[in-house]
């Protein structure tokens, strides 16, 4: 068995404009295209050009880079960081959805005679807030879940950073 992919970029006024480009080109082109072909029990790779000679037409592929890739959900909000018991210092930021990454505008606080940082946290344009990893500042924290007996995964309430990577996450 094998799997077949066949990947277009062009230029279009829109989604429907592009599509009637390629559907131009598969009615009249379709043995000038390149497919990239997986062998789905050796997952080796291959492209097959049509346009060349049968003899050369299939080249080993290295590495599958995906072709379409999500967008980002990014989510405006600001950021909150709480020093010595109550002082806030409140910055634009914006939430990396998929990631967890909160990336917010920097605050020199060194001018500010601040010396112990409380908490930080996220807060979305709905007011719902998201603590941030004390570890590394710079990803939310979010509820571990387990594989559960039960239908799709339970959550056993503990917090982790969402940076898989991160400190807290390596001990
Ligand atoms: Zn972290």
């Amino acid at each position: 068995m094998y799997k077949i992919s066949l990947e277009f970029s062009i230029d279009g006024e829109n989604p429907l404009d592009a599509v009637k480009e390629i559907a131009n080109i598969l009615t009249t082109d379709i043995y000038g295209l390149t497919y990239v072909v997986q062998n789905e029990e050796t997952s080796e790779l291959f492209t097959v050009d049509l346009a060349e000679e049968d003899v050369d037409a299939v080249l080993p592929l290295k590495k599958y880079e995906q072709f379409i890739i999500n967008s980002k959900t990014m989510k405006k909000g600001t950021f909150t960081s709480v020093w010595d018991g109550g002082n806030e210092i409140i910055t634009n930021a914006e939430l990396d959805e998929e990631t967890g990454k909160v990336i917010a505008e920097s605050v020199d606080v060194d001018d500010l005679d601040l010396e112990y940082l409380d908490k930080e946290y996220f807060t979305d344009e709905e007011g719902n807030e998201y603590s941030i990893c004390p570890d590394c500042h710079e990803y939310v924290m979010r509820e571990k879940c387990f594989e559960g007996e039960g239908n799709g995964n339970d959550y056993d309430g503990q917090q982790i950073c969402s940076n898989p990577y991160c400190e807290s996450n390596l001990i």
